[in-house]
């Protein structure tokens, strides 16, 4: 099969900005072998090489561009336990086994990745956050009390404050929020690249500006041709985030854009409390974090066409409406916009990602961190193709495949 694909993000990426510098990766010419082939080097690849390596498969890693240049560039890097479904409506939708399953494995996930920031070094600047999930209207209120009750029933660490309750806590504004422990942030591009250079030397063979453009399942294993080269592999791993989009009617994801604006370094701001990672229940819903040199990094702004980042017009005219929001949210602050981007994003139905073994084809993975949460996604996928490429049992299996 064949696939035309087209740009996931458009502006200046702050991380690749004030990132570390490409990772120097010949193209692939001629021909190799190998047990695993991932194709993606953004976070999912870059996990899941990792993870392979670690356990001593034999693996090759391919991106039709540079490490860590597509979505991931583009994320801002939030790591939240909470998927964009609260619980209470993630339970009517796939059940209660499967949906406290997925929110338990979100936090499960973030600690996998603090463990693992651990190794790789403060460059990766994970840190422990607080979430503020504020209610936009005061209807939301109401769901929040539901949900507040969901979370705490099922052993999640969360409080619930009333819109007095907010003011008294940090002076914010909302109809109430729910406060919980348990997320983190974490600098997405450098982690990617921190994993691939770890691999790299673990024996990853990686290579970049390298498009894989025909794929064909072969006995014993697949084929994949590339520009200028061939990949014979036993297993392949297919971790292309939202340029997977045309290929997988069956994940049956809504493509969209969601615009983000980073500041220049702003002084501490009393009302954000602890740097605590906020979001809200509107939906599209605004967003905000710090960044390790005191920036605020702030998203939203949806739109409904995956290819609305590319028009230069909106992307501004997102970025002042955020600017804006940020300016009525933390009132004597001095906002200046420094970096501006738009990316693809996608959400599915249930709000769960969708990993595992292609329908129809025994030998090919697919990663695919659809949602808000794509880099929890992304750990989880990186271990649960892991066991299914050694044939492990893997309890996430059930709750993240296909054609569920
Ligand atoms: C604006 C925005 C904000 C976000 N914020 C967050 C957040 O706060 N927290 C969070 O968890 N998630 C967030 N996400 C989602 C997160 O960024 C993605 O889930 C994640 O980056 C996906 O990583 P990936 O490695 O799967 O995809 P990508 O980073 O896109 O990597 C896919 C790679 O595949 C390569 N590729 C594609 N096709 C081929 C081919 N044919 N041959 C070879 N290579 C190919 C591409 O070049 C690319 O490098 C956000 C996304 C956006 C757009």
């Amino acid at each position: 099969m064949s696939v035309k694909q087209h740009a996931v993000r458009s502006g200046p990426s702050y991380w690749k900005a004030t990132g570390p510098e490409p990772i120097e990766c010949p193209c692939l010419e001629g021909h190799v072998t190998c047990e695993a082939a991932v194709v993606g080097a953004g976070i999912t690849g870059a996990l899941v090489s990792d993870m392979l390596i670690q356990s001593g498969v034999d693996t090759v890693l391919v991106d039709r561009g540079a490490v860590g240049a597509g979505s991931t560039a583009a994320s801002t890097g939030l790591l939240l336990y909470e998927i964009d479904k609260p619980l209470i409506e993630l339970i009517q939708h796939v059940g209660e086994r499967h949906a406290v399953h997925a929110y338990r494995r979100g936090v499960t996930a973030i600690l996998e990745l603090e463990e693992l920031t651990s190794e790789l070094g403060p460059q990766c600047d994970f840190v422990r956050r607080n979430a503020l999930y504020l209610a936009s209207e005061p209807l939301d209120f109401i769901d929040l009390t539901s949900e507040h009750q969901c979370r705490q029933h099922f052993g999640f660490n969360v409080s619930l404050l009333s819109a007095e309750g907010l003011k008294t806590l940090c002076g914010l504004q909302a109809h109430g929020a729910l406060y919980s422990t348990g997320d983190a942030e974490v600098n997405p591009y450098s982690l990617t690249h921190s994993l691939v250079t770890r691999a790299q030397k673990n024996g990853l063979r990686a290579f970049a500006e390298t498009r894989v453009i025909q794929t064909d399942d072969v006995a014993g294993g697949v084929k994949l041709q590339t520009d200028a080269g061939l990949i014979e592999a036993k297993q392949v791993v297919f971790a292309t985030g939202y340029f997977a989009a045309p290929i997988l009617s069956s994940a049956s994801a809504e493509l969209l854009t969601s615009y983000v604006v980073t500041s220049q370094p702003l002084p501490r701001i009393d009302r954000w409390p602890d740097d605590c990672l906020i979001w809200e229940t509107a939906d599209p819903y605004f967003y905000l974090r710090r960044t390790a040199d005191g920036r605020a990094m702030i998203g939203g702004e949806d739109t409904p066409y995956s290819k609305d980042h590319q028009d230069d017009q909106l992307l501004s005219e997102k970025a002042e409406r955020l600017a804006k929001r940020f300016r009525t949210m933390f009132p004597g602050s001095d906002f200046q916009p420094e970096y501006v981007w738009g990316g693809t994003f996608a959400e599915t139905k249930d709000g769960l990602p969708f990993i595992g073994r292609a329908v129809g084809h025994d030998r090919i993975y697919h990663a695919l961190g659809y949602g808000g949460n794509g880099i929890t996604f992304s750990m989880i996928a990186a271990r649960l193709i892991r066991d299914l490429i050694l044939r492990r049992p893997n309890d996430d299996a059930d709750v993240f495949r296909f054609g569920r």
